[in-house]
């Protein structure tokens, strides 16, 4: 190989080099604007990003997943808590309905 050839070859390399620099730091620019970025979601308690395909929507944190079961079953007992006051309040109208018919 020639010292011409050579220098041929360095050049070229350092243009692809230089070509892949430009499209990564093009692509860094487009992610820092927002343009374009992994799809994601975000833990509900800490607001970590996780994988989209985690369910239920956590991160690994032992912390999360035992605040998270507090958090539902604080619901679950809220839920049943307001079916119990619905049922307070109808049942003593449905008897005298049903007084008031017989
Ligand atoms: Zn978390």
């Amino acid at each position: 190989m020639s010292r011409a050839d050579k220098i041929a070859k360095m050049a070229t390399r350092t243009a692809v080099q230089a070509k892949e620099a430009s499209n990564v730091s093009k692509k860094r620019s487009r992610a820092k604007s927002g343009v374009t970025f992994e799809l994601h979601k975000h833990c509900v308690i800490c607001s970590v990003p996780i994988s989209i395909n985690n369910e239920p929507p956590l991160c690994h944190s032992e912390e999360c997943h035992i605040n998270r079961s507090r958090k539902e079953s604080s619901r679950k007992r809220l839920s049943v808590l307001l079916y119990v006051g619905v049922a307070v309040f109808l049942v003593p109208i449905i008897i005298q309905i049903a007084g008031a018919l017989s």
